[in-house]
């Protein structure tokens, strides 16, 4: 196998709290398939959050990585050393007129959204159901928008989505070889546009997790990217995100997500099924790996 036919695959978890069921599930899956395609597993970690993400909590998951038995190739990828590689990639974005300063703060969003559905207006949402950011900041002319950033006011950047379809023109699409939550699979059309102006970087991040994740998953070279199905819709922007900036397209798998008892899926916040607390209880990495049927 050439080096450049070699299937990579990687896992790339936030360290802002403690790995559960769901991210070993991952873990497995992903070391899995390198495996019977004689393909390499990297690790990233997605610690663009300086603030959630710390060194104590890395190390921790690395720990509970290591004790699961999961095996990754060198090099691993430590995204807060690689801020001038995303700036870099929005500067570009920026120069092409498709992104631009979005002022209105969380709270003052949220004011407006009330406001609105309090008029029985319901606000548009996203595949999250987080609210659409509203077009006013798109249409401010540069001045004002020199003059705001001069003073000092805070804002994000975001991606003028109309712009930005506009600039690629193409159907955009990517291939699933597992499943999106309504069970698609096969050459699954993409659609950014219900995501509205995503944001791309804050002003204390020049980053945001979409930017990074294309920029990562070029830069490791990913030939397949798997994980859980919670991000299946956030696949449309990062395929526009790949074409706007000249990246390669990886082939894409969704997996289940592990759930609790309940239905719901797992939370970093919700202990039980955090690895560190089923390791102190006794578990061993054979019980969780069949208790995942994976592995
Ligand atoms: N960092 C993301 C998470 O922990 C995963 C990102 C991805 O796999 O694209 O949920």
């Amino acid at each position: 196998m050439t080096a450049s036919s070699q299937p990579v695959f990687r896992f790339a978890p936030s360290p802002n709290g403690r790995l559960h069921l769901g991210h070993a599930y991952s873990a497995l899956i992903n070391r899995t398939l390198a495996d019977e395609t004689g393909g390499r597993l990297l690790l990233r970690i997605e610690d663009i959050d300086r603030v959630r993400c710390t060194p104590a909590l890395e190390a921790a998951m690395i720990g509970d990585l290591d004790w699961l038995g999961v095996r990754f190739d060198p090099p691993l990828r430590r995204q807060s050393e690689h801020f001038d590689t995303y700036r870099a990639l929005l500067d570009r974005l920026v120069e092409m007129n498709i992104a631009y300063p979005a002022f209105l703060s969380r709270g003052a969003l949220s004011t407006r959204i009330a406001e609105a559905e309090a008029g029985g207006q319901p606000w548009p949402r996203d595949p999250d159901g987080a609210p659409i950011y509203p077009p006013d900041d798109k249409h401010l002319d540069a001045k004002e928008r020199r003059t705001r950033i001069a003073a000092g006011e805070p804002f994000a950047w975001r991606l003028d989505m109309e712009a930005a379809l506009k600039t690629t023109g193409t159907r955009l699409t990517w291939r699933e070889n597992g499943k999106g939550p309504g069970n698609e699979t096969g050459l699954i059309a993409a659609d950014p546009m219900a995501w509205g102006d995503v944001v791309l970087a804050r002003s204390d991040t020049p980053t945001s997790y979409h930017l990074s994740v294309v920029a990562d998953d070029a830069a490791q070279k990913i030939s397949h990217v798997v994980r859980g199905q919670d991000l299946f819709h956030a696949t449309a922007v990062h395929r526009l995100l790949q074409v706007l900036l000249g990246l390669p397209e990886p082939q894409y798998r969704h997996h289940a997500l592990v759930r609790d008892a309940t239905g719901r899926k797992l939370s970093k916040s919700d202990n039980d099924t955090a690895l560190a607390a089923l390791r102190d209880s006794g578990s061993t990495p054979s019980d969780i790996r069949s208790q995942l049927g994976v592995g």
